[in-house]
């Protein structure tokens, strides 16, 4: 589901695993990538909102559609798109969200509104959250990998100066596409994009552990490692959880 249409990608699972999941966590953090690992491991559907508003910029939809065009000018000022817009582009993939891999959301919900709204989505679909995997890191930390970050044109895959940099500067090791800076991570908008997750973002670390949903990932490692605390948590979570006969 990252951009406009949906990734599944079945594979055998275990049976009863946890596989609807919130992905938090600062800009920067990691999240896209272990939403990329998790898909590929539990097959989940992945729903990326940053993604969805890349693509509508790459693809021409802004043209047709007001509400896009004021989001991605949102978007390129590091601040958030307003609630409502976002919401409905979640809503139109209530699809995705009852696929029976289950799902990933990353960079979805924000703020504490679209959290409540989440919660109507899912109960009038039918489905409920299984867990919130909260990435932590201290916010100094986040801003050198926000601005360190690269991205492949082609295949989205993403880099970094320092901590994972391309074999050859600025082409992507996969497919040789040319690497770009996001807009949204210059110094400017990296600012406006702290304040915005201080301010809106980080209150839902309270309100999913209120929900007993929250599992708290420290980020301060490889993606590998990262993968595998993020798989040890899930683990002792579905192990945790009482067994229906
Ligand atoms: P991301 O790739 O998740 O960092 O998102 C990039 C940008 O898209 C954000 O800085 C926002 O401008 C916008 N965006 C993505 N998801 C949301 C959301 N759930 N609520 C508001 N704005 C969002």
């Amino acid at each position: 589901m990252a951009g406009g249409t949906a990734v599944c990608n079945p594979q055998p699972t275990p049976i009863g695993f946890p596989r609807r999941f919130v992905l938090l966590g600062a800009p920067g953090v990691g999240k896209g990538t272990q939403a990329e690992m998790l898909n590929l491991r539990l097959g989940c559907c992945q729903l990326s909102t940053g993604d969805i508003f890349r693509t509508a910029k790459t693809s021409g939809l802004a043209a047709h559609s007001p509400a896009i065009t004021a989001a991605l000018e949102f978007m390129r000022r590091g601040e958030l798109v307003p609630d409502d817009t976002v919401v409905a582009l979640v809503e139109e993939r209530t699809g995705c969200l009852q696929c029976r891999m289950g799902f990933l959301l990353d960079g979805f919900p924000r703020t504490v509104c679209q959290a409540g709204q989440l919660e109507s989505i899912l109960g009038r679909a039918g489905v409920s959250l299984d867990a919130v995997l909260s990435y932590e890191l201290p916010l100094d930390q986040v801003v050198a990998r926000l601005a360190g970050r690269r991205t492949c044109q082609t295949c989205k895959s993403v880099f970094h100066l320092q901590a994972r940099p391309p074999l050859v500067a600025g082409v992507c090791d996969h497919c040789g596409g040319k690497l770009f800076q996001r807009e949204d991570d210059r110094p400017e908008a990296i600012h406006v994009r702290m304040e915005a997750y201080e301010h809106s973002t980080a209150p839902l670390a309270d309100y999913y552990r209120k929900r007993g949903l929250l599992l708290p990932i420290v980020a301060d490692a490889s993606p590998e490692e990262i993968f595998d605390r993020t798989m040890a948590a899930l683990e002792a979570m579905h192990a945790a959880a009482p067994k229906t006969a």
